[in-house]
Parts: C-alpha cells; structure tokens; sequence
C-alpha cells in the first residue's frame, strides 16, 4: 500500500488555502476524514466508535443520500463533526463541463446547510478527480478543496487485519488528512483497531479545520 500517492505530493505544490493536503498544527493531531456517507448501516458505528474515543471527524456527503437519511446526518452534526461536500451524485468532475460541476457543489452545499446553518462547505472531489477548470474556479472565487496526505486505501475490500498491518507499516504523521470511507464494514473494523493505537501514541483526532468553503 502507498498512503502518500504521486498525485497527492504533486497538490502539495498549490498553495494549501486552494489545496489543502496535510495541515500545520503545533498539537499531536490526525484530521480524520469519511467519504461517501451518509450511510444507515456504516455511519453510525463510525460515529459510536469516534465518541467512544474522543474522536471528531469531517465527513464528506453526497448530496443526493442527504435528503434520503437526515437522522444519520442530524446525528454527525450534533455529535460534533464537520459536514464536507463530496458532489451531489459523485460523478468524475472531468466528465462535466464546469457550470455543471459547479450545480453539483452548489446543490449539496445547499442541501447541507439545512443541517448545520453553513453556507459553504470544504469541498472533496469525488476519487481526486480535480479538473484544471475547476481548480481554477476555486481559485478565482477564493474557495478550497479539501484533499488529502494519507490514503487508508479503505475501498480496496481487504480484510481489516491486512489494512491496519498496511498502515501500522507505513503510519501517519502528526498533521496528516487521513482519507477513508463510511459506506463499508471494513472500515468500521480498521477505525476499532486504528483509533485506540492512535490514541495511546498521544495523537489527538479531529475533524479538519474549518477552511474558506
Ligand atoms: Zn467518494
């Protein structure tokens, strides 16, 4: 496994207000990040786990399942968590032209702040596809896209024993954006073994710091 891919080292050339990969803190601290939800099954033991270990998070929703589970995003917004938009309907952006790519962020933006009262939220483009027009986009209207440093590689379907050997093996650092998904039951698995090693090193395990939208 490769947690720190070519393409992520490549963003962390952009300037980190347009891009954000890793994140400068003084504090011990993972920013931990949950793509894909919300899901009835997997989000919820997400969240029981985080709770149980002092743990926030920012989760990256697709629009169009907002609407279609609002306990379960009712629930990460209560419990502390930062909302992410990831797209309405999780599309490679490249495929669209950009005025289509913008409804996209500006659908699940709106259906988002029926829940937290934020007019904008960080953006995560759904698998890193990160198209020049709307890099450019962002760039002119001073918004920012929300990558990561660390890829858990959770959606590769491997038994949670292997993922957290891979991690173990090759572990994140203070100030890393931890990618990962809520939709599967690994993940739910790596998380219960992931957090309490975390914890026990001193790292501290927070949503990503609220950016410019
Ligand atoms: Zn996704």
């Amino acid at each position: 496994m490769q947690p720190r891919s070519r393409k992520t080292r490549l963003l962390r050339l952009l300037p980190s207000r347009l891009v954000t990969t890793r994140v400068r803190s003084r504090e011990k601290v993972l920013f931990l990040t949950f793509d894909d939800g919300p899901d009835p099954e997997h989000t919820p033991p997400v969240l029981d786990l985080l709770k149980a270990h002092d743990a926030t998070a920012t989760f990256f929703l697709i629009g169009n399942r907002i609407d279609a589970y609002p306990a379960v995003v009712r629930r990460i917004v209560a419990e502390g968590h930062a909302l992410g938009n990831h797209s309405w309907s999780h599309p490679f952006m490249s495929t669209l032209p950009i005025e289509g790519q913008m409804d996209e962020i500006a659908r699940t933006d709106a259906s988002l702040s029926a829940y937290d009262g934020q007019a904008t939220h960080p953006f995560r483009p759904p698998c890193g596809v990160l198209p020049r027009n709307l890099l450019a986009r962002f760039a002119r209207t001073g918004r920012t896209v929300a990558f990561w440093s660390y890829d858990s590689h959770d959606y590769e379907r491997l038994p949670a024993a292997t993922l957290i050997e891979q991690v173990r093996a090759n572990p994140p650092r203070s100030g890393d954006v931890l990618l990962m998904h809520d939709d599967n039951a690994d993940t739910v698995e790596l998380l219960a073994g992931l957090l309490p090693q975390w914890r026990a090193q001193g790292f501290a395990v927070r949503a990503m710091p609220a950016g410019r939208g």
